[in-house]
């Protein structure tokens, strides 16, 4: 028991070394997004004071934003509650769920209250709370006397990572091509679906590609027509049709503005590209994905450089194929977006007895369906921090993150699959995306995914 009365774990002689885990820790967190983030915030709250660093290879000291939505589920809220202290309003909350028949009418509708946040509001009130860095979207909060430092080193891309003694050694490049090493007692991989820890440790654990892509946009709410907004104002509204589905709710505006009138309509409008795989593209995967200045890109395109040739080809498709209402606000967009849907999961979220641990996409990568990710990513720094304060033991750790990371990642795929490549009545949709929002807390894991943790 420590003097402040918390009850610690004591970890076995080999889980971290033989360091028991009330003494500071030197903590790597690899990867500076939405899960690298999350995790630095829940770990500088611990009493035990770890020494935390994040290395993010991205070149400058801020990530770019796509400016597109998330949905802020359970697990996000919670999170916020928890540890914001920016102490502003994050999202903007749709009363009603529907679908609408291809002339633009709701064929159903039922009430479920949910919250739609941006992914730049959410990393930049994280950011103010890590790192206290300053932006327009939030206040930064105070410092508080007993809270761990958090290193942020941008341009730290992580190359390797080795065994020395009782410590681990990270290593990194820069893009001047300087290499440096840092000593860590626990790494933790926030990098992503594309993982890079993952891939040092499991380099058979293949990212694939789902046989469609999510083209993504936003439109500012006072831009559209107003039979339009009505469509998803305050609503949380789909449509599904052979090949195809697309979705499309409010988010907040620039700077994370509430401001009715300054929020944006966001879409994911999910279309099937087939090709054998992402590296030997389809002809018309490959003409969607090379950039106005000729680059391929593999997963992402990011925003602004689709080619307006490619583009203007979905801007038709969309006014076809959709109501009217989300052909509009498609044609509308002005930085459109593209990203390949993948599968990723790896078999373990421990290495290295423990010092080693993956978390959010780079643990699994989920399929945009599950609208699960940043939840993912919220939950494991959470639980990860309960355990290392020592309020769950290493079992339940397992079987709480397991569980979660192999039945949405498996609901997901079983979602994209019936959606996109099965032909089947609206209600089917309707029973999928209503198990998907079915609370964390209300699952009861299945034994094929946790029947092997111990
Ligand atoms: C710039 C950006 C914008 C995004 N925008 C959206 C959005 O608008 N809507 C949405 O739903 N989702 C978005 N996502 C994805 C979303 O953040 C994740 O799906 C989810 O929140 C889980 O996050 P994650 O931190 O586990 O993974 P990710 O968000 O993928 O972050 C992984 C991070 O690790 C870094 N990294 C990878 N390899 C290395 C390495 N070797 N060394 C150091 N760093 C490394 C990457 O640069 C990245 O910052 C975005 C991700 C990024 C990186």
């Amino acid at each position: 028991m420590a003097s402040n009365g918390t009850t610690y774990y004591e970890p076995s002689k080999d889980t971290y070394g033989t360091r028991a885990i009330h003494q500071p820790l030197d903590i790597v967190i690899v990867g500076g997004s939405l899960g690298g983030l999350c995790t630095a915030l829940a770990l500088k709250s611990l009493p035990q004071r770890h020494r935390i660093t994040i290395l993010e290879r991205n070149p400058t000291p801020l990530l770019h934003n796509q400016g597109a939505g998330i949905v802020a589920g359970g697990d996000t809220l919670k999170f916020f509650k928890r540890y914001d202290r920016c102490n502003r309003d994050f999202a903007v909350s749709s009363q009603r769920r529907q679908y609408l028949n291809k002339d633009g009418e709701i064929v159903h509708k039922e009430d479920m209250v949910q919250n739609m946040t941006s992914w730049d509001l959410v990393y930049y009130m994280l950011r103010a709370n890590v790192d206290y860095v300053e932006s327009a979207y939030c206040k930064v909060p105070s410092r508080q006397p007993d809270e761990a430092e958090v290193q942020h080193l941008h341009d730290h891309k992580v190359t390797a990572l080795e065994e020395y003694h009782d410590k681990l050694v990270v290593k990194y490049t820069t893009k001047d091509d300087k290499e440096g090493e840092m000593e860590a007692d626990l790494v933790i991989g926030a990098d992503g679906p594309s993982s890079s820890i993952r891939s040092l440790l499991q380099s058979d654990v293949e990212r694939t590609y789902a046989g469609y892509v999510a083209l993504r946009g936003t439109v500012r709410e006072d831009e559209v027509s107003p039979k339009t907004l009505e469509a998803f104002k305050d609503r949380f509204t789909f449509f599904h049709a052979q090949g195809i589905q697309i979705l499309a709710y409010l988010i907040p505006g620039e700077n994370g503005t509430l401001e009715p009138g300054q929020r944006l309509i966001n879409f994911v409008y999910y279309t099937n590209f087939p090709s054998k795989s992402l590296d030997q593209p389809s002809g018309e995967l490959a003409e969607l994905m090379t950039d106005v200045e000729g680059v391929r890109h593999r997963i992402t395109m990011p925003p602004g450089k689709t080619d307006p040739k490619a583009w203007e080809k979905q801007r038709v498709i969309a006014s076809e194929r959709l109501p009217p209402q989300f052909a509009e606000i498609v044609r509308a967009t002005k930085k459109p977006f593209v990203q390949a849907v993948t599968d990723v999961i790896s078999p373990t979220n421990e290495f290295f007895n423990g010092r080693v641990i993956l978390l959010g996409d780079a643990l699994a990568g989920f399929r945009p369906h599950t609208v699960a990710s940043t939840s993912q990513a919220a939950f494991d720094a959470m639980i990860l921090a309960d355990y290392l304060r020592g309020n769950i033991d290493r079992k339940e750790w397992r079987k709480q993150t397991m569980g979660y990371a192999r039945t949405i990642q498996k609901r997901g795929v079983d979602m994209g699959e019936r959606s996109q490549h099965q032909e089947l009545p609206l209600e089917e949709h309707i029973h999928d995306r209503n198990l998907a929002s079915r609370p964390r807390e209300q699952e009861v894991w299945p034994d094929w995914a946790i029947g092997d943790v111990w």
